[in-house]
């Protein structure tokens, strides 16, 4: 089955890629969507929707996975938004609030209508599956270690504690590496062995939000 990865970074892309082999019960074949720009304000400005709407011309992609990182903004609060990743119409949607970046990414998908046009052309639907890392996805990297802060821990940091953290985590986790394959290797043997200690469902109850929002719209795909 293809699958598009769409995050920040290609690095994200790999983590995001493994939580996906995870979850899903059939293998996957990750279609590179060749960006020639990162970063979280071109993919929530524009990146996103295009590459939703290229995938959605590719009768061969089965559905487009994306993962992007809090930062310092709002977490994700799943009990607060309503969102189905069918959903077609925007009045059955609802933000868990203004400034997060997750359900910025869902509005963006409903307001696109692309499940619907798929389905008027006769093509197989394009599944949708969206995350949430806070502060970003290498804290997934760190479950179950001295240096993991799960989501609950998160939110209930103060202001200092959470820029101090946000600053910290890509240290603890790549060191002084700078070569994207190196850390792209690194983040993937981390996500691998985090997935095979604690498992999808230790891993998706420190995240329950930003992580079992993904792993929620996974499970919808057929
Ligand atoms: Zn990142
Ligand atoms: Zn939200």
């Amino acid at each position: 089955m293809k699958v598009a990865v769409l995050s920040e970074s290609g690095v994200d892309e790999a983590i995001v890629a493994e939580i996906v082999r995870a979850i899903l019960p059939d293998p996957i074949e990750c279609v590179d969507l060749a960006l020639r720009t990162r970063g979280i304000q071109y993919l929530l400005a524009s990146a996103f929707v295009s590459r939703a709407k290229f995938c959605a011309f590719k009768p061969d992609i089965h559905g487009l996975v994306c993962v992007v990182d809090a930062d310092l903004k709002q977490s994700h609060s799943e009990s607060q938004s309503c969102w189905s990743p069918c959903l077609a119409s925007i009045e059955d949607f609802r933000a868990c609030h203004s400034e997060c970046r997750l359900c910025n990414l869902r509005r963006q998908w409903v307001e696109t209508r692309l499940a619907e046009r798929r389905t008027e052309d006769r093509l197989p639907v394009l599944r949708i599956a969206m995350g949430l890392a806070v502060p970003s996805i290498e804290t997934w990297l760190l479950a179950g270690t001295s240096d993991g802060v799960d989501e609950t821990t998160w939110n209930g940091l103060n202001d200092r504690e959470k820029q101090s953290y946000r600053d910290r985590v890509k240290r603890i986790v790549f060191g002084d590496l700078k070569g994207f394959d190196r850390r792209r290797e690194i983040a993937q043997e981390r996500i691998v062995h985090v997935i095979g200690t604690l498992g999808i469902d230790g891993l998706g109850r420190l995240f329950p939000d930003g992580l079992g929002a993904l792993r929620n719209d996974l499970e919808a795909w057929h």
